[in-house]
């Protein structure tokens, strides 16, 4: 056996209702908080009231500008608005979106260089300010994950920062407050969830157990997105629980090519992340059966899509096109999102042989 670590430090609070006990999990000597959230998703899900009721006396402000897909530029001003507030602790409420974005402002709170230093590798000068995370989406898995994922996109730049510091300390994962997402979100937010795991299940970091939970997790999300997607509330609880799994999952064995190929995807055409994914996803999975080292792997995955009549089908059937040109994507811009993917860190972990041709044949043959 395949010798493992497996290091998760977030204490994980699942349950309907489990929003409520949010201040038995803040520390008492914590006096200054800061809520980083977006536009609306923490009044539509009702967690920005319930936290509200919850302060019990500590001065709280609520930072409610963070955009989808969150840029460095904006990550940059969590520095003097952290600086400024003498906050203790930061509460994220929202999707993937507010969760990264309120672990770049606790960086920025500490540290001194730019965020963009900090993905290049530069060594973190000090301990980020503590990050309790509320998910209102089902998919990023952020809330137990070292990853923070920025864009850029004035340079077309799309990446991550991964740091053990920046794990939350706790997270809520309250199925109820994902109840508000219309339709069509469930199903990307689920989408990328359910990548999450079969990349991770696929990569060369995976383990023995980071395996048992990758597939626990794809089994459920392929058995209960349709559902969901439907509100029907135990399928949204089930796939609020398996988004979760697979960020544990990716917390070890990360994501590999499908995720960093998506990328472009959302930069250059404002495609939604996990959508973005779950086009790439069948023609992926064919790349992958034939190229990569993990054929048996791709076999099992290919089994569990098979009662849904196969993965493209599966896709198609949530009114997802798994065609890149029914997004107007062309094939002159191709070459131009291959350059941008071999260049990430992903590719290595990846069990196949990558170049920037191989990739844009991928990418081709989606179109
Ligand atoms: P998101 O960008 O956080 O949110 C998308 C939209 O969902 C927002 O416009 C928000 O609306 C709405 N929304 C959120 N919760 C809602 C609710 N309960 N009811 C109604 N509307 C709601 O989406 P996401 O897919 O969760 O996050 C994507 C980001 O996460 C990407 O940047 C991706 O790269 C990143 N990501 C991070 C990790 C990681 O490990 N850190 C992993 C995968 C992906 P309003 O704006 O109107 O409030
Ligand atoms: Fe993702």
């Amino acid at each position: 056996m395949k010798p493992f670590e497996f290091y998760i430090p977030t204490k994980i609070v699942f349950g309907r209702g489990k929003i409520n006990e949010l201040s038995s999990f803040i520390d008492k000597r914590i006096s200054r908080v800061l809520v980083v959230t977006d536009k609306d998703s923490g009044e539509k899900s009702g967690a920005l009231k319930a936290i509200k009721n919850q302060m019990n006396g500590r001065f709280f402000d609520v930072f409610d500008r963070v955009e989808e897909n969150p840029s460095l530029q904006l990550i940059e001003e969590g520095r003097s608005v952290t600086r400024a507030g003498g906050y203790q602790l930061i509460i994220a409420v929202g999707g993937g979106s507010p969760m990264d974005a309120a672990k770049g402002f606790a960086v920025l709170a500490t540290n001194d260089g730019l965020m963009k230093e900090y993905m290049g590798g530069r060594v973190l000068e000090n301990k980020p300010l503590p990050v309790i995370c509320i998910p209102t989406t089902s998919g990023t898995g952020s809330e137990v994950t070292p990853y923070a994922v920025f864009s850029d996109h004035e340079v077309g730049f799309k990446g991550g920062f991964a740091h053990p510091d920046i794990f939350p300390v706790v997270s809520i994962i309250d199925p109820e407050l994902t109840f508000s997402m219309p339709s069509q979100l469930i199903v990307n937010t689920g989408l990328d969830a359910l990548t999450h795991a079969i990349e991770s299940y696929l990569s060369t970091d995976a383990n023995v157990l980071t395996d048992a939970l990758a597939l626990h997790s794809i089994k459920t999300i392929i058995d209960n997105l349709s559902s969901a997607a439907k509100k029907d509330e135990e399928a949204m609880c089930l796939v609020s629980y398996a988004s979760m799994i697979a960020g544990v999952v990716i917390a070890h064995a990360g994501t590999i090519l499908l995720h960093i190929m998506g990328y472009p995807l959302t930069i250059y055409h404002n495609i939604h992340h996990g959508k973005a994914n779950a086009i790439l996803l069948p023609q992926f999975l064919e790349f992958m059966l034939a190229n990569s080292t993990v054929r048996n792997k791709v076999v099992e995955i290919d089994n569990l899509f098979k009662p849904f009549g196969g993965a493209r089908k599966y896709i198609e059937d949530f009114g997802i096109s798994t065609r890149l040109s029914s997004y107007g994507i062309k094939e002159s811009e191709l070459r131009l999102f291959a350059e941008k993917t071999i260049v990430k860190g992903d590719v290595k972990i990846t069990p196949a042989s990558l170049n920037v041709d191989v990739i844009a044949k991928i990418y081709s043959d989606t179109l």
